[in-house]
C-alpha cells in the first residue's frame, strides 16, 4: 500500500517590536539574563497589562500578506497551565475570537503551486526560557538544574496554523523557507530559527493514498533549523507507517526529534483545548480593528516573495529563483547585468558561499567581474568574489588579469602533473573518466590558480587519449 503524508504547521513567530506585548520593558535577545523584567511580566500581584499597539498592526498586516480575513473584534483569552516559565499560571492568547482567519499561502513548487490554507493567525505572549544545565543537549531529562530567564517571557508571538495541506518534508521546507522570508520582509521579525523568534511545531499523520479520511496525528515539537524540522517529519512518518503495517494503531502523541540520533520520544500526551481552561482575560477590552488600519496595513504590502519566485523560475529555473528569492538575494540578482543564469549561479554559489551580504555588493563592479570570469584566472575570480562586499572594491585590478591559456607555456605543466600520478593517469585511462577533473586541478594548482580551466581540460583529454 502506498501511504500518503498528512502534515499540518503550528508556527510561532515573534515580532520584533520594540518593548513586550503587555508592558513597556525592552524587547530584545541576547542580553543579561532576567534583566528586561517589570511587575507586568513577572506576574506581580495587582499589576494590570496594556496591549502593544504595534503589534496588533503588524498581526494585520501579516494577516493580510496570508490573504486572511481580519476580524471586527477581537478577545483576549487567559490559557491556563503550570510552568515554570509562565509566571501568571496562564498565557494571554487569543481563542475562539483570532485576529486573523481563513488564509492561504501559495508556494511556487518544481511541479506547480501548492496551496496550503492558513487557519489563523493569532497574538499572544511568548513564555519566558527554560534553561536546563547538566542534561543532554539542553534537555530536562538527566539536566542537574532547571533556571528561567524571563527577559523572553511577555514578547509578541504570533501562532500561525495551517490547514494539513503539506504531503511531504520537502514541501514543508518551502513552505517554510517561504513564509519566513515573508515575516522578514514585512518587517515585523527577524525569524531566525537560531535564536527562536521562528519556531515550528508539525502535526503529522498517514493514510492510504486516495483515502479522504484523517488518521490519528502526533505532534513534533520545536524543531530548531528547517533541516531538522523535514528530518523530523521523515522519521515520524516513516515510524508511524510501521506501525500500520505491523497491524498497530497510532496514538495521539507529543513528540521530541533528536537530530543527532534521528530518534524520536514521546514528550507527553497531548492536551485538548479543554484542558486549557480557557476564559476570557477580564483586564483587556476587545479590540477592533479599524478600516482604517487594515488599509494602512494593506497600503504597506509589496509584491510577495511567492509571486517573484514564479516570476524568476522562468528566467534561472525553479531551484535558483527559489533561492534567490528565500535568501533575499534577488534584489541584487535583478540589478547584476549579464547572462541570466549565470548571474544567478555566481549570486547564489560563490557570493552566498563566500556569506557575502548581497545589500554590501555594487552591482556595477559585480556585473563586470561576471563578464569577465570566463577569461580571467580562476583565482583571480575567486579573490575577487571575496572582496565584492568591501566598500571600494572595484573589479577592474581583476578582469585585468589574463588566464594562462596557450598550448606551449602550458605542455610542461600538464607533463609534470602526468609524470607525478601515474596511478590516477592509469585509473582514468582504464575508464575511470572522473579523474580528468582531478588532474585539471592538480595542474591550476601548479600555476596558482591562472590557467584556464576548460584549456587544461581539452589538453589533458587531448594527451591522455591513445592515439588511433
Ligand atoms: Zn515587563
Amino acid at each position: 500500500m502506498t501511504w500518503q503524508p498528512v502534515i499540518g504547521l503550528e508556527i510561532h513567530v515573534q515580532l520584533k517590536t520594540q518593548t513586550k506585548m503587555f508592558c513597556r520593558c525592552e524587547n530584545i535577545w541576547g542580553e543579561g539574563e532576567n534583566t528586561r523584567t517589570c511587575p507586568v511580566c513577572l506576574a506581580h500581584p495587582g499589576a494590570l497589562p496594556v496591549p502593544n499597539g504595534r503589534a496588533v498592526e503588524w498581526t494585520v498586516k501579516l494577516g493580510l500578506a496570508l490573504d486572511c480575513q481580519i476580524a471586527d473584534r477581537v478577545l483576549f483569552h487567559r490559557k491556563n497551565y503550570f510552568y515554570p516559565d509562565l509566571p501568571k499560571g496562564y498565557q494571554i492568547s487569543q481563542y475562539d475570537q483570532p485576529l486573523c482567519v481563513g488564509g492561504a499561502l501559495t508556494v511556487p513548487r518544481p511541479d506547480g503551486d501548492i496551496r496550503v490554507g492558513i487557519v489563523r493567525a493569532h497574538l499572544e505572549e511568548d513564555a519566558a526560557k527554560t534553561v536546563h544545565v547538566g542534561g543532554e543537549a539542553g534537555r530536562i531529562h538527566g539536566a542537574d538544574t532547571s533556571l528561567v530567564d524571563f527577559n523572553r517571557g511577555g514578547i509578541p508571538l504570533v501562532e500561525i496554523v495551517t490547514e494539513p495541506d503539506l504531503h511531504s518534508a520537502a514541501d514543508v521546507k518551502s513552505f517554510l523557507q517561504l513564509l519566513r522570508q515573508t515575516v522578514v520582509e514585512l518587517s515585523i521579525s527577524d525569524a531566525e530559527m537560531e535564536k527562536g523568534s521562528l519556531r515550528c511545531d508539525a502535526n503529522v499523520s498517514v493514510r492510504p493514498e486516495g483515502d479522504p479520511a484523517l488518521r490519528t496525528k502526533t505532534e513534533l515539537k520545536n524543531m530548531n533549523s528547517f533541516a531538522f524540522v523535514a528530518r523530523g517529519i521523515d522519521a515520524e512518518v516513516s515510524r508511524q507507517i510501521d506501525v500500520y503495517e505491523s497491524g498497530g494503531e497510532v496514538g495521539p502523541q507529543t513528540l521530541h526529534f533528536d537530530p543527532q540520533s534521528g530518534s524520536l520520544s514521546p514528550l507527553r500526551t497531548k492536551e485538548e483545548a479543554h484542558d486549557y481552561r480557557y476564559f476570557p482575560e477580564p483586564d483587556l477590552l476587545a479590540i477592533e480593528p479599524s478600516e482604517e488600519l487594515v488599509e494602512r496595513m494593506r497600503a504597506e504590502l509589496v509584491e510577495l516573495p511567492g509571486a517573484r519566485i514564479r516570476r524568476l523560475a522562468d528566467e534561472v529555473g525553479f531551484e535558483l529563483a527559489e533561492g534567490l528569492v528565500t535568501s533575499g538575494r534577488d534584489a541584487l540578482y535583478g540589478e547584476v547585468a549579464g547572462d541570466r543564469r549565470g548571474v544567478a549561479n555566481v549570486i547564489m554559489n560563490q557570493l552566498a558561499g563566500a556569506s557575502v551580504p548581497p545589500d554590501s555588493v555594487n552591482p556595477k563592479e559585480l556585473s563586470a567581474l561576471i563578464a569577465a570570469r570566463e577569461r580571467i584566472p580562476r583565482s583571480a575570480f575567486d579573490e575577487a568574489i571575496q572582496k565584492t562586499g568591501d566598500p571600494d572594491f572595484s573589479a577592474e585590478p581583476y578582469v585585468s588579469q589574463e588566464s594562462l591559456a596557450d598550448a606551449d607555456s602550458l605542455a610542461p605543466i600538464i607533463e609534470a602533473v602526468i609524470a607525478d600520478n601515474p596511478s590516477q593517469v592509469e585509473a582514468y585511462r582504464g575508464g575511470k573518466e572522473g579523474l580528468l577533473g582531478y588532474l585539471v586541478g592538480q595542474v591550476i594548482k601548479a600555476t596558482q590558480g591562472s590557467a584556464d580551466p576548460r584549456v587544461v581540460n581539452h589538453l589533458l583529454r587531448e594527451k591522455l587519449t591513445p592515439l588511433g
